[in-house]
């Protein structure tokens, strides 16, 4: 057993029950918040979330994983004032979210350049996982980059390596958003498995966003999960393709590669919510309760493979 930080205190790997591993509290941006968002209901918006994660958490889930990271608007003071309200467990991340260019806080300082110093994001991330995030006394559970359609851009790639030798440091799993129509996944594993992570400790995320078995085998055949989590998201696949991707890759006998999610979030800045609303009425944390498991069931995903993808497959990625 491994111990998992969660926003409210330890849990042991064995007791993270059902999880979903890709949800987010909030994704606002502080600086756009407080200059363009005059309406900001703090008190309100954090009443919504205690709501809808005390309303997942009656759904039969326990713990969600938050990749919000630096540049999605990771502020733990609030996620603390929500998870103080509900019993889900919520595990936060660190981590660096771009698809491109490196943030100008880390643009001139790192090796070999302007101000030549040690990568001041590995020890940044390194310091979130093992003393914990600013001041709040909270330790992130695992680490998050990315790699879009854009590629492995400089920034991209100097981001990875980045959350590669935190993960060499600490152990700390890692998840990467992914493209798969571009099949970024297996760049992410390239670039990781050069800096000697253990791709078993690694969720390729947005791999449900894609039909294509043969990629998605090829990933888990390296060693990773592959992140089905982004259910609810239907513009970018309909419901029933990822629903029967799933089914396809339990009967291929991967079950113990896959977990799931939505992506969803509480509040998130990036659009408005009633024509969210309009566009991607699942795109909410009961779907995965209310209508993916029912139709995983009537594809033929046994209980048993459920109880993998949801409990033994989370709690393996965590333990040491
Ligand atoms: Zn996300």
């Amino acid at each position: 057993m491994t111990s998992v930080p969660t926003v409210t205190g330890t849990v042991e790997s064995a007791e993270l029950g059902r999880v979903l591993v890709h949800e987010h509290v909030f994704v606002v941006n502080e600086e756009y918040r407080q200059n363009f968002q005059g309406d900001w209901d703090e008190e309100g918006k954090i009443a919504d979330a205690v709501r809808d994660l005390n309303e997942l958490k009656g759904l039969g889930i326990d713990t969600i994983l938050d990749p919000t990271v630096l540049g999605l608007g990771r502020y733990i003071p609030r996620i603390q004032k929500i998870a103080a309200q509900t019993d889900l467990n919520i595990v936060v991340a660190t981590g660096v979210y771009t698809y491109n260019e490196i943030p100008f806080q880390f643009h001139y300082s790192g090796p070999g350049l302007l101000f030549d110093v040690p990568e001041p994001m590995t020890e940044l991330f390194v310091k979130d996982l093992t003393e914990g995030i600013a001041d709040t006394g909270v330790r992130a559970g695992f680490l998050k980059c990315a790699i879009e359609e854009q590629g492995m851009t400089p920034g991209v790639e100097r981001v990875m390596r980045a959350v590669a030798q935190a993960h060499v440091r600490t152990g700390a799993p890692i998840t990467v958003h992914t493209n798969p129509h571009t099949r970024s996944g297996l760049e992410a594993q390239r670039v990781l498995r050069e800096e000697g992570v253990d791709l078993t400790k690694v969720v390729i995320g947005h791999s449900g966003d894609t039909t294509d078995l043969d990629y998605l085998a090829e990933l888990a055949d390296a060693g990773s999960l592959l992140g089905m989590d982004r259910f609810g998201l239907d513009v970018l696949l309909p419901f029933e393709d990822r629903v029967r991707t799933v089914v396809d890759l339990v009967e291929r006998g991967y079950a113990e590669k896959i977990v799931v999610a939505h992506d969803a979030s509480c509040f998130i800045d990036w659009f408005d919510p009633e024509a969210k609303r309009q566009v991607v009425p699942k795109w909410n944390f009961r779907h995965i309760s209310e209508d993916v498991l029912p139709a995983l069931r009537d594809g033929g995903v046994s209980d048993d493979d459920i109880e993998t993808m949801l409990v033994a497959n989370p709690r393996r990625y965590f333990e040491r």
